[in-house]
């Protein structure tokens, strides 16, 4: 519990929310001002600013809550869903409180991730590919 997190206050029941799913670790509300209705956060019940910072253990029960609810807004009536999460203020963070994003999509709606494709040099894709294969082994 972080004093000044609006989340961890939902968490504890000290702010309101239109809470939909909770077991041990996450819990599930709709989004305050959803980018299209039935819009819902899943937050872990601990305090963790980004997804990097997470343990293990939260990170996996938080993705099986994700995924337990992503099925329920799949089959409620939409098109298809878009599940993301935002980490740091450059990408978009608000709340720095782990959140999932589980978006139902309309025909015709609204939501658009706005970007330009690029293509990148040779030598930009030698050093990701050292980067990562180094780092992940
Ligand atoms: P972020 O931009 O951090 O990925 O997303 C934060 C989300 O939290 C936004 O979609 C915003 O509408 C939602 N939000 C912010 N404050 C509250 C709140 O007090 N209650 C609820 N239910 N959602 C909130
Ligand atoms: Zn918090």
């Amino acid at each position: 519990m972080i004093d000044n997190c609006i989340f961890c206050k939902i968490i504890d029941g000290k702010l309101p929310s239109y809470k939909i799913y909770e077991n041990e670790h996450a819990i599930a509300f709709l989004d305050i001002n959803p980018i299209n209705p039935g819009h819902v956060l899943v937050i872990p019940k601990k305090h963790f600013k980004t997804l990097n910072e997470m343990d293990e253990n939260p990170g996996i029960e938080l993705f099986k809550t994700v995924m337990h609810i992503e099925k329920v807004v799949a089959e409620s009536g939409c098109v298809g869903t878009n599940v993301f999460q935002n980490n740091g203020k450059q990408a978009g963070q608000e709340i720095e409180h782990v959140h999932f994003h589980i978006v139902p999509r309309y025909p015709d709606d609204s939501f658009r991730f706005k970007f330009k494709k690029t293509t990148v040099s040779e030598e930009m894709i030698k050093y990701s590919l050292d980067y990562y294969r180094s780092k992940l082994t």
